[in-house]
């Protein structure tokens, strides 16, 4: 599918949306960019001398030493702020600690049962010290990777701020997963220790960490310590010689331990994809780019500021979690909020009681979570007021736009900016997103890049496609934030990202830029539906369907058809209190017919609970296409949120 796209990469777009929401004045006359003269000029200058606008970046963190040269690009290697040494645990902590912040609350916790830890950046300062120590205690250097497989508690970020701290690479690896899945990424990078906890909570279940770890680890040859949080108090088997408890550990660490000074190049961590397109791969950060990337970003699109209280509900086990809950807030020297467990625990109004509990200002989200929220219905929204919001954010997969019109409406009250960001595992940091005083949003459109970026969408020979048109999304300059490899296999990097398009990186998605110069996400190239000639984006169809009263979720994927080519099968998950019907799906193709047009109606369209995800949250429309076509799933499941959805897929296929 990829290869036939890349050699036609042109989209036929169908989806209208007209509608435009400036930011409110009140908002932009405090944002750090707050009109659209001056992201224009910001943009420009970003642009017409990178090296200037990343260096000045830059300047507004702390390095050891200074670098001798901001970029050295070799297609595809880079390196970014040449000869600098830095430390990242340093600039999310110590700086704060130095500059004022000590009694800053830095981490906000609330656990799923409902207590709340709130660790100032003193007391982190403290933690991370005696946690560096413990890591050194184990015999773990610089350069060593170390696996982390815990829940969503303040110890997860102590632990990966710590091995940033010494220059050890960490590897989270998300605590939903089986034993096989860390098997898998322990080897790849064989790691020398696990990190994790007796138990987490989720929806008022514990689920098993440290008995995960032990299944696995009679795989995992190279590793010779686990360090275990006691979260919950539950039972564990500790392994003599090779497993230690967190507390027994810290109470005997030493408190101090110096930021060790990092080359600008040395890796930070090692992270896996979420496995949307197929097998997840080990993409390398390292230290000093990455900074400087997220620290900007999260600046300039959360348009953050000292009294912001700011809470991704990401799991640390995905990327947004490395750069949106930790390294890019941090470094801002801003409070981040983390939630151990479900948003529906115990009642569907979680969220909402916890924003309004901590007076959260920015909330940042996931499609996915948007439209979980909307199935569940608005009287739970309605329980809490949700006035300290100010600004909100989504990113993982387009907006459909009738769930970023609910997120405004509902959410936001209509006063709160929207910011859809746009970026991947690969790009580290936001690449494409409203600066929320100085863009106006369109609904279902990350609009414009920011600052340093330079996106663009076009055929497969690496041409710019007319305004109005769909193609390939790649970017064009290197940025700070980029991976630098795939772990142990830099051809693999080379190959998926560098040599489709001559001179461009390439992302896998396909996009549009409407005559305003805004980015239309028309979702992943893999996906590609040819019908009739006409090559469609799955988002659009998807969208047009979701903004039917009676659907909460859809999916669309081609299966082939002999007179067209491919046909649309469209799996629906429909509002609660809706009864799938055959009136149902006659009324649903007529609409899109309607929507959008007779070459989008889907030919056949099935109802469903749920949609294949992945642990991240995101549609894995290659399981329904195989599904589809071959009436079976072939590809890799390994990041599969719930194997129980296409077992029902299937009875019903039946
Ligand atoms: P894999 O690469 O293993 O298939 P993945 O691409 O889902 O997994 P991530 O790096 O977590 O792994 O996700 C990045 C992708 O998510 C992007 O390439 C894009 O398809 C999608 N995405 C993220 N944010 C947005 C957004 N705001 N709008 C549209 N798509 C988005
Ligand atoms: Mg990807």
């Amino acid at each position: 599918m990829a290869s036939e796209t890349i050699s036609n990469p042109n989209l036929d777009s169908t989806l209208r949306e007209d509608r435009i929401f400036p930011p409110p004045a009140e908002f932009a006359a405090k944002a750090h960019v707050g009109s659209l003269t001056a992201y224009e000029e910001l943009y420009r200058r970003s642009i017409d001398d990178p090296e200037a606008f990343w260096a000045e970046a830059a300047q507004e963190l702390e390095w050891f030493a200074p670098w001798t040269r901001v970029l050295e690009w070799n297609q595809p290697w880079a390196k970014w702020f040449v000869g600098g040494k830095i430390n990242l645990c340093h600039n999310c902590v110590d700086r704060h600690v130095q500059n004022g912040k000590r009694d800053k609350t830095a981490i906000l916790w609330e656990g799923e049962p409902g207590e709340v830890r709130r660790l100032s950046f003193a007391e982190l300062h403290v933690e991370v010290q005696k946690f560096a120590n413990v890591l050194k205690g184990l015999g773990i250097q610089k350069g060593d990777r170390v696996a982390v497989y815990m829940g969503m508690t303040p110890e997860l970020a102590i632990a990966i701020l710590a091995c940033a701290r010494i220059g050890a690479v960490h590897s989270v690896i998300f605590g939903g997963f089986a034993a096989h899945a860390i098997v898998d990424r322990v080897n790849d990078s064989q790691c020398v220790a696990v990190l994790t906890q007796d138990t987490s909570y989720r929806r008022g279940n514990e689920v098993k960490l440290k008995a995960t770890v032990d299944e696995a680890l009679p795989q995992c040859p190279s590793v010779k310590n686990v360090v275990v949080y006691q979260r919950s108090g539950s039972a564990v088997t500790m392994q003599e010689g090779r497993d230690y408890w967190w507390h027994e550990l810290m109470a005997t660490a030493a408190a101090e331990c110096p930021a060790e000074p990092l080359d600008s190049e040395d890796p930070l961590y090692i992270l896996y994809t979420s496995g949307t397109t197929g097998k997840p791969k080990g993409l390398v950060h390292t230290t000093g780019g990455y900074a400087v990337g997220t620290y900007l970003t999260s600046k300039l699109v959360f348009d953050l500021k000292d009294d912001d209280v700011y809470w991704c509900s990401a799991d640390i086990g995905w990327v947004t979690g490395h750069s949106y809950v930790v390294y890019g807030i941090l470094q801002n020297g801003v409070t981040t909020v983390m939630y151990e467990g479900a948003p529906n625990h115990p009642g569907p109004d979680r969220f909402w009681k916890i924003i309004d509990d901590h007076k959260v200002t920015v909330f940042y989200t996931a499609p996915t979570a948007i439209r979980a929220f909307i199935k569940w219905g608005n009287e739970h929204v309605a329980k809490h007021s949700l006035d300290s919001l100010r600004l909100l954010g989504t990113v993982g997969e387009p907006i459909n736009p009738e769930a970023w019109m609910w997120y405004r409406e509902v959410i936001g009250k209509g006063r709160c900016p929207i910011v859809d960001t746009w970026w991947q595992t690969e790009t580290g940091a936001i690449m494409i997103s409203p600066l929320p005083g100085a863009i106006a949003a369109k609904p279902g459109s990350a609009t414009r890049p920011l600052p340093g970026i330079l996106p663009e969408v076009v055929t497969r020979t690496g041409e710019p496609v007319p305004a109005g048109q769909g193609g390939l999304l790649v970017v064009r300059k290197p940025w700070p934030s980029m991976a630098r490899t795939i772990w142990g296999d830099p051809e693999r990097y080379e190959k998926t990202y560098w040599s489709d398009i001559p001179g461009s990186y390439f992302t896998g998605d396909g996009a549009r830029i409407d005559q305003d110069g805004y980015f239309w996400l028309m979702g992943r190239v893999d996906d590609v539906i040819n019908v009739s000639g006409h090559r469609l984006g799955t988002m659009e169809i998807e969208s047009a369907l979701v903004a039917h009263a009676r659907v909460a979720e859809a999916a669309v994927v081609g299966r082939p058809d002999e007179m067209k080519g491919q046909a649309i099968s469209a799996f629906v998950t429909l509002e609660s209190g809706n009864e799938p019907s055959p009136e149902l799906k006659d009324e649903l193709r007529a609409w899109v017919a309607k929507e959008i047009g007779a070459l989008a109606r889907p030919d056949d369209i099935r109802f469903t609970d749920q949609l294949p995800k992945t642990r991240s949250g995101k549609i894995m429309r290659r399981l329904l296409r195989d599904l589809a076509t071959h009436g079976e799933i072939k590809g890799d499941t390994t990041t599969l949120e719930d194997f129980s959805v296409i077992a029902k897929l299937r009875e019903q296929d039946e």
